[in-house]
């Protein structure tokens, strides 16, 4: 979808990604994937009378880290606010979040889509509370609490995005940040983030916004991207017939069957949340040497090692795109470099065969039997010439089969063939049972060259160094 709309599309996201941690944001339960319901509970979570929040510090810190990589403004003291609903999912009647004085506000992050560079703009994060999961059957529902109080970064962005190209590669962006900071595993499928898409169209030469609609809780980001174009189409068509004014400000969801959006209810019946100061969760101040010592646990981001990696170590940008897409496989890389592999190889083994075990296997590269060390060993004997490059792709798929180490399998009877006089006596051999190829070669047909080559190596098996067979027939062909 790169050709102009015919209306300019308005587009701004709510991201919420649940946070990695021991226990819950404001009680001691476990927060922990758990097969058996209402198991990670404390009476606080069942909003029992009489019980009291505690703020869990590393929930606070991982979302001033948060805020900090979105170059957001930080309040001087964490404060909490209650927002009044009743639902079943809820059942302390109320959900802790922040509503006055978000932990971060006012922000900006660098993305990339396409190639290109774009600031998206932040509104504000904030540090609530997740309500529990309602499991719906036919004539049933089931409550599990378990997740009721799992920590849940907020993230709200400006409405400044205008394609589903855009809003995607925002949220991967958003989502690779999420792991690289080390604050949440960031997984859609287990539910860990979930999305609320908010579109208006407008004419490209108007200076005012249009009427958002607002799609709840669409959890994949393939939806997103379906969601997004569903719903400029749909805006688009009424207004092409002159019924914009049908384009209501309401919520609507996703539906995966029919992919279509669904009205559930108008922005005039929204609920009154009645906000107000959480009283039992004192101001907890962040100080300057709080944020600094976060500060300097932020990692190199994502866009920063692509930078590094295309003009330090001159990969390409496909290929830098590739390795900082998973922490693990930028760490395994960058752990490469530092044993001195050169850096286009290492990047080539990572992604040519590595990436492609690692799917095969079903496994993280940290659980890959071929550590940079061992992978080492490979590529030390390919520079010193011992094997080829063909023979170290199968000493390296040994490797892994056999769960050994590469040396095991660098021998003398494996290795390449690089003492000249061995070499020599072959070509000899091969030229002299070869005179009318020799005499077209020395007539103009020099392309005959590569059919040398490739006599030697099919007497030798592959095994013969190609670069000193190449010098060796050069000087032979020229006499
Ligand atoms: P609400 O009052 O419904 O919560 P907000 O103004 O707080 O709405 O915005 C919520 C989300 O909607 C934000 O992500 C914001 O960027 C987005 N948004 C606001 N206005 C528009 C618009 N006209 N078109 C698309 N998105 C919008
Ligand atoms: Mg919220």
């Amino acid at each position: 979808m790169n050709e102009k709309t015919k209306y300019k599309a308005v587009i701004g996201l709510e991201m919420h990604c649940e946070l990695k941690s021991n226990s819950k944001v404001f009680s001691s339960a476990r927060n922990s994937f758990n097969e058996i319901p209402n198991d990670n509970i404390m009476p606080l979570d069942m909003g029992f009378p009489g019980t009291l929040p505690v703020t869990n510090k590393k929930c606070v810190s991982d979302a001033i880290k948060m805020a900090l990589v979105l170059n957001c403004q930080i309040p001087k003291y964490m404060t909490f606010d209650r927002k009044n609903y009743y639902y079943p999912d809820l059942p302390k009647g109320y959900q802790i979040t922040q509503f006055y004085n978000p932990v971060g506000t006012n922000g900006h992050i660098t993305i990339e889509v396409n190639k290109e560079k774009k600031d998206v703009l932040i509104h504000d994060i904030h540090l609530e509370e997740d309500a529990a999961s309602l499991d719906h059957y036919d004539d049933i529902s089931c409550i599990d609490y378990n997740r009721c109080g799992v920590p849940l970064l907020e993230l709200v962005t400006e409405p400044c995005l205008s394609t589903a190209e855009e809003a995607v590669a925002f949220l991967e962006h958003m989502r690779n940040t999420y792991r690289y900071c080390d604050v949440s595993e960031a997984d859609s499928k287990k539910g860990q983030i979930r999305c609320d898409v908010n579109i208006s169209i407008m004419d490209y030469d108007s200076q005012e916004l249009g009427t958002k609609v607002e799609i709840k809780n669409v959890n994949s980001f393939g939806a997103v991207y379906d969601v997004i174009n569903y719903e400029i189409n749909r805006q688009s068509t009424l207004k092409d017939l002159g019924r914009y004014n049908e384009v209501e400000q309401e919520t609507r969801r996703w539906d995966e069957e029919t992919k279509s959006t669904i009205r559930m209810r108008s922005k005039a019946d929204a609920i009154d949340y009645k906000y107000f100061p959480e009283p039992n969760i004192p101001p907890y101040e962040i100080t300057s040497a709080w944020i600094n010592e976060i500060k300097s646990s932020i990692p190199i981001l994502p866009l920063e090692r692509k930078n590094i990696y295309m003009t330090k170590y001159n990969l390409n940008d496909y290929d830098a795109s590739i390795i900082i897409k998973n922490k693990a496989i930028s760490d395994y890389y960058e752990e490469c470099l530092k044993l001195n592999i050169n850096p286009k190889i290492a990047a080539n083994w990572v992604i040519t065969q590595i990436i492609g075990s690692l799917n095969e296997l079903d496994i993280n590269i940290n659980d890959f039997y071929l550590t940079p060390n061992l992978l080492k060993q490979i590529t030390d004997a390919i520079e010193k010439n011992i094997i080829s490059s063909k023979q170290a792709k199968e000493i390296y798929q040994k490797s892994i089969d056999e769960q050994k180490e590469p040396k095991n399998f660098i021998s003398i009877e494996n290795s390449q063939i690089t003492d000249e006089t061995a070499l020599q006596k072959i070509i000899t051999n091969i030229l002299n049972n070869n005179q009318t190829q020799i005499e077209q070669y020395k007539n103009g047909k020099t392309n005959l060259f590569d059919y040398f080559v490739g006599q030697v190596m099919k007497e030798t098996r592959g095994k013969a160094n190609p670069t000193l067979t190449k010098e060796i027939l050069q000087k032979e062909l020229n006499k």
